[in-house]
């Protein structure tokens, strides 16, 4: 099979194959070509890639190839490619209907990853754990690096300094993340979730978990998070107003697929936190948990600064291109006969639920009922 790696829009450090893991594609029997600098953010150079054996190749060339690879969707020409051709990436359909019917009418194949379920099989090609780890953690560093105090406690000859309360709200990956290195850097940590199954992990972490009962139950969404009703909301809204007015840092990461991120943080919760807090809000592109949250903005607010940014995988784009490129091979093997060729078992949940376009119709269920 002949496999593109695209260059990822100009906001994107990442790229989705690094050199090592082209030159093991090659030795699989498939034929790599690379467009120009598509490495170069990551550092990975346009010399690396033909050291891997990788052809280089123009933006219009490259969309020649049986199968491309990329993160986000390239901001033009997909509508111009060839009926057949398959593209792997994270196209977020449920957000961008429009895009995708545009997508269809020229009959490509579209996998977005995103859409895998939630599984134990999918483990190894999950983008959405491999990506949120590394947001996790460089939420924290962000938040330390932007927090004008210690997170550690303290005890010198010049005085003793309190340790930084941490208030994590949404632990999944990036949130258990999250607290495992607000940990390692000596803050004390307290979490939300509306999943009372996390709890064991948030506590084996050393944090605190605030339970809120009644949330609504969320075992048959294959893995994602439902909407709460509004009696729940109230209820803890309550609990996370008494929280933030003694939180320093506080990172937010709920989010609920195909939907407005849930607004966790009124204004005037933010309003009670002292001068000098930070907010890292990582749900920030699907409408962000803060009230005034701007997606790839920072607002300060009461001398509250509050940081929304979705793409901080972005900020470490060689280890999460590595990672992201290791989801990919796992998920092209998923996709292929052995003879190389692109091959469907419609029996599998990892193949239906990823793929959201086949030969230009809507395949998704998920995408189907939310149209
Ligand atoms: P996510 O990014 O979708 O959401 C982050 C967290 O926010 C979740 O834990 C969610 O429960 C929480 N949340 C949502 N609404 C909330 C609210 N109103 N208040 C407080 N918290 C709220 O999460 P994720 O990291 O992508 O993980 C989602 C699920 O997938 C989890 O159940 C996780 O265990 C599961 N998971 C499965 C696999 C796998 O087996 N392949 C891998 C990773 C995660």
């Amino acid at each position: 099979m002949i496999i593109g790696v695209l260059k990822e829009p100009s906001f994107e450090a990442r790229v989705s194959l690094l050199p090592e893991a082209v030159s093991a594609l090659i030795k699989q029997g498939n034929e790599l070509w690379v467009e120009k600098g598509a490495g170069e953010s990551a550092f990975a150079s346009d010399d690396q890639y033909l050291q891997a054996g990788a052809l280089l190749k123009s933006r219009t060339e490259i969309y020649d190839a049986q199968l491309l690879l990329c993160i986000h969707p390239p901001e033009e020409g997909f509508a111009s490619l060839k009926s057949g051709t398959a593209v792997i990436g994270i196209f977020q359909p449920l957000y961008r209907t429009d895009l995708i019917q545009q997508w269809a009418d020229s009959g490509i194949t579209c996998f977005s990853l995103d859409m895998l379920p939630r599984t134990t099989r999918a483990q190894s090609m999950d983008v959405l754990s491999s990506q949120a780890n590394i947001a996790g953690y460089k939420a924290v560093l962000l938040g330390a690096y932007t927090y004008g105090r210690y997170f550690p406690m303290l005890m010198t000859a010049a005085g003793s300094i309190a340790p930084a309360k941490l208030l994590v709200l949404g632990a999944g990956v990036a949130g258990l993340q999250a607290i495992a290195t607000a940990r390692r850097l000596g803050a004390v940590v307290e979490v939300f979730d509306t999943r009372p199954a996390v709890k064991e992990e948030v506590m084996s972490l050393g944090a605190k978990f605030v339970e809120v009962e009644g949330a609504a139950d969320a075992s048959k969404a294959g893995g994602y998070a439902v909407e709460q009703d509004e009696d729940f909301q109230q209820r803890q809204k309550q609990r996370i107003a008494e929280s933030i007015a003694k939180a320093d840092i506080v990172i937010t990461t709920a989010q609920i697929p195909g939907k407005k991120a849930p607004q966790l943080i009124t204004k005037e919760m933010l309003e009670s936190m002292r001068a000098g807090s930070v907010i890292i809000d990582l749900a920030a592109a699907s409408g962000g948990n803060t009230a005034l949250t701007v997606n790839n903005s920072t607002v300060v607010h009461n001398g509250v600064t509050i940081i929304g940014n979705s793409n901080l995988p972005s900020t470490m784009s060689s280890d999460a291109s590595k990672l992201y490129g290791k989801n990919l091979m796992n998920f092209i093997k998923l996709i292929s006969a052995k003879d190389g060729s692109l091959f469907l078992n419609w029996e599998d949940d990892l193949v239906k639920g990823s793929c959201i376009l086949f030969e230009g119709n809507i395949t998704n269920e998920r995408l189907k009922s939310s149209a």
